[in-house]
């Protein structure tokens, strides 16, 4: 009888090893530990026993049952723990999976142009001055030497909000509040950068909303040649130090005498060619010495203090830095034009 027991415990324990899920498990149970198993058959024949073997085998037969029912429950425990295991590593997120892109923004290349200007005025001692876009017709056209029905401000239609106020046409009204500040003394060194506006039909090289830089110096002795000396320092760092600089006369209300400031053509280098129309120069600014109302109207005596101005179209000088053929383009945020811009 203790070996039948024995060989009892050692097959239910081989196949509790050998259970591969809970329902096998319950099977081993039934079979060994339930009413009509084996061992409860074993104990029924106690009956046949000596006094003495009774207890023994008693005993042993339910050390037997004890141990095949914690083999059963370890092996239960077990087996749902590596169920559990497998069911959290099949629902487990992958978490290296790539994200979708984030479509990166940038930064406009007329921004980017206008800051490189800037930053090349601001390293010769210039500051960065600005004002408002609705001006009054005083600072847009009087205090520059443009009295009501001067024929010059034909050439600068706007959209006017009243008869006093419109969109400013140019950046120069942010030097006349520039120079009013200093209250008549200077020195000023101020460069105005900024969108106006003007009533234009839209083509390739027109919009009624553009962008400007314009650029002050009010000092005592300020001569013609510290002009050209600023202007060829701006354009050989904006285009290269190849290129060269002329000056030609022309006419602005504000400014006396006027110039219009070429560079030489880098596609021909001066020779001729279609991008120069054959004269060998580009027209990139215009410039002059401050006319003497200008200065008197802004509280300086134009006796003592002389300056010069000057101002530029950002649009044209990216337009002539990048090879870009319409105006347009920097308006209409076609993302296929911007983003061939931005910086990293
Ligand atoms: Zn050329």
């Amino acid at each position: 009888m203790k070996e039948r027991l024995m060989e009892l415990k050692h097959e239910a324990l081989e196949k509790v090893t050998h259970a591969t899920d809970v329902k096998g498990l319950q099977d081993v149970r039934v079979q060994y530990l339930g009413k009509k198993g084996p061992i409860t058959e074993v104990l029924r024949g106690m009956g046949k026993l000596s006094a003495e073997e009774r207890p023994v085998i008693g005993q042993l037969a339910n050390e037997v049952r004890e141990e095949i029912a914690n083999a059963i429950e370890q092996k239960q425990a077990n087996l749902e723990a590596a169920a559990l295991e497998k069911q959290l590593e099949d629902e487990t997120i992958d978490v290296t999976l790539p994200g979708r892109p984030v479509q990166q923004g940038g930064r406009h290349l007329l921004t980017n142009i206008i800051e490189e200007i800037e930053d090349l005025f601001i390293g010769m001692g210039f500051e960065v001055a600005e004002g408002p876009e609705v001006e009054t017709d005083y600072y847009n056209f009087e205090a520059l030497n443009l009295p009501k029905g001067h024929p010059a401000r034909d050439m600068q239609d706007s959209f006017y909000i009243t008869e006093e106020l419109l969109m400013r046409t140019h950046t120069s009204p942010v030097q006349a509040r520039s120079m009013e500040k200093h209250e008549g003394k200077g020195p000023v060194k101020v460069i105005c950068p900024g969108k106006v506006y003007r009533r234009d039909t839209d083509d390739a090289t027109h919009s009624h909303q553009f962008t400007q830089i314009e650029g002050l110096l009010v000092d005592e002795h300020v001569r013609m040649s510290d002009l050209k000396g600023v202007l060829n320092a701006f354009a050989k760092q904006m285009f290269g130090e190849e290129r060269e600089i002329r000056l030609r006369p022309s006419f602005f209300p504000f400014t006396e005498p006027s110039v219009e400031m070429d560079i030489s053509c880098k596609m021909c280098g001066g020779e001729g060619c279609s991008v120069c129309k054959g004269t060998g120069w580009i027209e990139i600014l215009g410039a002059g010495m401050v006319h003497p109302n200008v200065l008197e109207m802004a509280g300086y005596d134009s006796n003592k203090y002389t300056g010069f101005a000057f101002g530029m179209g950002p649009e044209r000088i990216a337009m002539l830095k990048y090879g870009i053929d319409d105006i347009r383009h920097f308006y209409t945020n076609d993302v296929r034009f911007l983003n061939q811009f931005h910086k990293a």
